[in-house]
């Protein structure tokens, strides 16, 4: 599994590439551009699935970090349908841009996770 920095790292490039990329190719409006831009950096550094972990995003809580305690790692926040039901519900209630930038960078995150055990158990046999 990644390290924080390396999430953090990956996060960051792919805002730094998908905000250019949202404003060139598409329709969206430059406040619903700066709102999930805003969503994705908090994502990345403060709401994300390594909050189940005693991680570098956990303790930017401060004295709020014991709400994530109770999380086991690598369990539910680490499990994409809880995030793409997020959005759902938040769809169905009219709130998904809320949510989205959040969202993303979230399933970005596990699918490091994912790709990282697999290049780990590549390479150690
Ligand atoms: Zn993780």
């Amino acid at each position: 599994m990644p390290n924080a920095e390396t999430h953090e790292k990956i996060g960051l490039g792919i805002l730094c590439l998908g905000v250019p990329c949202l404003v060139f190719k598409s329709d969206i409006s430059s406040l619903y551009m700066f709102m999930i831009s805003t969503e994705f950096w908090i994502g990345t550094y403060y709401v994300n699935p390594d909050l189940d972990t005693n991680s570098r995003c956990r303790k930017r809580w401060g004295c709020l970090k014991f709400i994530w305690k109770s999380f086991k790692h690598r369990g539910v926040l680490h499990n994409p349908y809880l995030w793409i039901s997020i959005f759902f519900v938040a769809k169905e209630l009219d709130l998904e841009i809320w949510v989205i930038g959040i969202v993303a960078s979230s399933l970005i995150h596990i699918l490091t996770d994912m790709v990282g055990d697999k290049t780990r158990r590549i390479y150690q046999g």
